[in-house]
């Protein structure tokens, strides 16, 4: 399950999720920090629902806005 884990982290590195849709980001996800909307392209979409089936209860995708609060907080620390 690490192994599977860390393989999804990798893959997931090229993806950009937006919190708007657009014409490859066409899935509706939710942020796993502030379970804010946001719109993710097939591949990733399927990725997360694959997570899931496997057991992974928590949700790696964040926000754009998540992600900017969390590097806020690593620049002050
Ligand atoms: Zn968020």
């Amino acid at each position: 399950m690490q192994r599977r884990r860390a393989e999804f982290e990798h893959d997931r590195s090229g993806d950009s999720p937006t919190e708007f849709e657009t014409s490859t980001n066409k899935f509706e996800a939710v942020c796993g920090m502030c379970g804010g909307k946001m719109f993710v392209d097939h591949a990733l979409k399927a990725r997360l629902e694959s997570a899931r089936e496997q057991g992974l209860e928590d949700n790696p995708l964040v926000c754009g806005r998540c992600e900017a609060d969390m590097n806020e907080a690593a620049a002050e620390a």
